[in-house]
């Protein structure tokens, strides 16, 4: 039998929930242009100043109960369910990759992910001022992670960026219409920076086959207008690169293995 410290999971934990709400001040301020360091948080309705003791990621939201602590306006669910989504991924990466370089790099993708994610959920735009200089970052996986190398990290921005592009492109001469926003080609360069070629490939698969579901899911479960609401591609990818991360290789081989019988 063998014993499991949970020291130093709990630490990893409080300190992605810690990372965590500083992606939830991303997510908000990011699409408006604001600056994400100053000013300290505040309430956007009453805008008072929260104080750090009122700032501790989940567990000020439990204490006051969701609500603001001066004008008891109601805070989004949203804010602590970011904040133990981004605790549960250095856990998750700790018990894959250990306390290693990839680790920490997938972690800082992960981040990066989360907040592209809740943003295109929000107001459909995926921003340059993230994807672009996360094109050049997760460049660097070349250094951080064994299986990549510089040739890798070109052939998966390409690839990535050039097979959305293609689609896209393809699409807006078929039906007249943007079907994908030039957002998801430059998150899928990216993912393509970090994941190289397969990691593209993967990513474009599985984000398509949740895409499609969930957009039948819509059709079949919601009734009027809302069902051919568009909804955005950039978390569905996220998702899949997520899924890479932490299977990909596995799945890949029992898909191969599945389909040459
Ligand atoms: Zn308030």
């Amino acid at each position: 039998m063998i014993s499991y410290n949970l020291t130093l999971p709990i630490i990893l934990f409080i300190f992605g929930a810690c990372i965590g709400s500083f992606l939830n001040v991303c997510i908000f301020r990011i699409p408006e242009k604001k600056s994400i360091v100053f000013p300290g948080s505040f309430c956007p309705v009453c805008k008072k100043n929260i104080p750090f003791y009122c700032n501790i990621p989940i567990l000020s939201y439990l204490f006051l109960q969701g609500r603001c602590k001066y004008c008891k306006t109601h805070i989004s669910m949203r804010y602590p369910l970011v904040e133990i989504l981004t605790g549960v991924f250095p856990v998750f990466l700790f018990f894959k990759f250990g306390l290693t370089p990839p680790g920490l790099f997938w972690f800082c993708f992960i981040c990066v992910l989360i907040v592209i994610s809740l943003i295109d959920f929000d107001h459909q735009i995926i921003p340059d001022v993230i994807s672009l200089p996360g094109i050049v970052i997760f460049a660097s996986s070349a250094f951080f992670i064994p299986e990549m190398s510089p040739r890798d990290v070109l052939i998966g921005i390409f690839a990535g960026g050039g097979i959305l592009y293609t689609i896209a492109f393809l699409y807006f001469k078929l039906k007249k219409a943007q079907g994908m926003g030039g957002g998801d080609i430059k998150l899928l360069a990216m993912i393509g920076a970090a994941t190289g070629l397969k990691g593209v490939i993967f990513t474009i698969f599985t984000g398509s086959v949740m895409g499609t579901a969930a957009g039948l899911g819509a059709l079949i479960f919601i009734k009027g207008s809302n069902r051919y609401l568009k909804i955005p591609f950039g978390p569905y990818l996220s998702f899949g690169a997520i899924l890479y991360i932490f299977f990909g290789e596995g799945l890949i081989q029992w898909y191969f293995r599945t389909i040459t019988g």
